[in-house]
């Protein structure tokens, strides 16, 4: 009898430390969690700047999970679905950084330091319960002057009316801390539902998410910021943060130490974001930047509006006559294994200098294909410094992706142009770059779909902008690689393209061994009526210094020559 009441204890000690053990190594092993869900209710810490708002804690008696709102607060849910805020539609340089509040981890105070040093407000995001149980948070958030919005439970947990009721009732809870914000919505977990949108819509908020989650799972367990930093920053996602971007910080997933979040955020601002962090409430209520995407069709300049399309030369035009018209090529695309298509006749009246004759000595820049934030904004304060202006061939296969940068380009007073969708070439180079044949009529084909689409992506984004009374979108060409065929040049001009500009001079921007060399390269080349091409893709890493550079250095020595937008002489 006692030895069974002895080895029932020692069983029992066994399961309980056990058990214990099993729970610590849980709770040092997050990633064992799909989502981020806050342990216990830690103790409310308490804060230096927190001032006590009576009303605000006898609101947390509330029990969690069961709002219980007064009847007239409940709004009916219609079928209206908000729309999902991934980013701010504008030209203006700044993005927006943005938190899921959570009070594990004690991370406040130093992300709140972190985010004055760095002058960069916010928006947090918090849970109803959290709001309760934490206002002590909620205000100091508030007093350092960032915004605030409501994590929304999901679907299967809460009734849409509910949802609604909870948010309210914690937007008023947020009005007796003393914030006077906007308040945003924001899903806790995942993409929000049809649900989610038409609870944001019943009751007027702005539904917040975003392009870049900054603390996904694969970085919690790391603690080294510089670490931290290269593990999201790598390989095609090694570049800039986005104008006008909404980028998201899930607060509590670093267990190791409370200020790796406020050592990562200092980083990341330092050096992966060329634009100031900026309140969303001031981006997007400035609305001399601010635009829609997709544009309308009423929108759209109507000189503009799906001006592209097949059909543009009559049955009565020769197509040869109107490339000999509107085709500025290039130097080096003169030979009968460079220009298929053509007959020798053909080829000896065809535009082969590239130039473009003006009395006013103009000059063009150019600037083809596409590239990242940083390359793009550099080149633009260069030419802003300079207040010259250049024409840019997008190559649009990605533009939808970054539609801002589209905007920044056309709102800085450039002239916008296609470079076709996919980087489709004219002609289908056979051997090694020196023989060409004509394109297939099946290519041609997928040539005009290509162009057509172009056009359409960038009508939505720049379709609207009027420069100096003309439009910013031009219906301006240039050939991929600068390969042309007389089959692919009629495709081009049949679809309503005005010029295709090939250009006098290659800089060949991309294989420069510095800014010195690219510069003085482009120096030889300057005359009146030059057509510079450059590009805006990211391994052009000098291009932008080097036009500083030569720009400069005709302005020293008083050069007559003028750059500007291509419209000037060919519209
Ligand atoms: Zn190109």
């Amino acid at each position: 009898m006692r030895m069974r009441q002895i080895r029932t204890t020692v069983i029992l000690i066994i399961l309980i430390i056990g058990m214990v053990g099993l729970g610590l190594w849980f709770e040092r092993h997050p990633f064992l969690e799909t989502e981020p869900v806050p342990t216990a209710t830690p103790e409310p810490r308490p804060s230096p700047t927190y001032k006590a708002f009576s009303p605000m804690n006898t609101v947390a008696v509330r029990p969690t999970g069961t709002p219980v709102p007064p009847q007239e607060e409940i709004k009916p849910i219609g079928k209206e679905e908000a729309e999902v805020i991934t980013r701010v539609y504008t030209a203006e340089e700044g993005n927006i950084y943005t938190f899921n509040y959570s009070p594990d981890n004690g991370e406040l105070p130093s992300v709140l330091q972190a985010l004055e040093d760095l002058s960069a407000p916010a928006v947090f995001f918090m849970k109803d319960d959290d709001l309760r149980q934490f206002p002590q948070d909620a205000s100091l958030i508030i007093q350092a002057g960032h915004e605030m919005g409501i994590l929304m439970e999901k679907d299967s947990q809460i009734t849409a009316e509910r949802q609604l009721a909870m948010i309210q009732e914690s937007e008023k809870e947020l009005r007796a801390l003393g914030y006077t914000g906007e308040v945003y919505v924001r899903t806790a977990y995942g993409e929000p539902s049809t649900t989610h949108r038409q609870v944001a819509a019943a009751g007027g908020y702005k539904l917040i998410s975003f392009l870049q989650d900054m603390v996904p799972n694969t970085v919690s367990r790391l603690s080294d910021a510089s670490q931290i930093l290269s593990t999201i920053f790598s390989g095609n996602n090694d570049v800039a943060l986005q104008r006008g971007e909404i980028v998201t910080f899930q607060m509590g997933l670093f267990q190791y130490s409370n200020t790796v979040l406020a050592n990562y955020i200092r980083l990341l601002t330092n050096k992966k974001n060329i634009y100031p962090v900026k309140s969303l409430s001031a981006m997007m209520n400035n609305t001399a930047m601010c635009y829609t995407y997709p544009l309308t069709d009423d929108q759209i300049l109507p000189s503009v509006l799906n001006q592209i399309y097949p059909g543009h030369i009559t049955a009565d035009q020769d197509p040869m006559d109107v490339i000999l018209e509107r085709y500025y090529g290039t130097n080096w695309v003169v030979k009968e294994d460079f220009l298929p298509g053509f007959k020798p006749m053909e080829r000896y009246y065809l535009n082969t200098s590239g130039y473009i004759r003006n009395k006013e000595n103009h000059c063009f820049l150019t600037f083809d294909d596409w590239g990242p934030d940083e390359t793009l904004t550099k080149l633009l304060k260069v030419l802003e410094k300079h207040r010259v202006k250049a024409t840019f061939f997008i190559r649009t296969n990605y533009i939808t992706y970054n539609p801002n940068l589209v905007r920044a380009i056309a709102m800085a007073g450039h002239t916008i142009a296609s470079h076709t969708d996919s980087h489709f070439p004219l002609s289908n180079n056979v051997k090694d770059g020196v023989v060409f044949e004509s394109l297939t009529e099946k290519q041609a084909k997928e040539l005009q779909e290509d162009l057509i689409l172009s056009y359409e992506k960038l009508q939505r984004i720049v379709g609207d902008i009027e420069i100096d009374g003309k439009p910013a979108l031009s219906r301006l060409f240039r050939p991929p690689t600068l390969a042309v065929s007389k089959i692919g040049l009629t495709t081009v001009f049949d679809c309503g393209f005005t010029y295709s500009v090939s250009g006098s001079f290659s800089t060949e921007d991309y294989r420069a061994k510095s800014a010195e060399a690219l510069c003085d390269a482009i120096l030889e080349k300057v005359w009146s009526g030059c057509v510079l091409v450059m590009h805006m893709s990211q391994n052009s890493i000098y291009t932008a210094d080097a036009v500083d550079m030569f720009l400069t250095k005709l302005e020293q020595q008083g050069s007559p020559l003028k750059f500007v937008s291509l419209l000037e002489d060919l519209s």
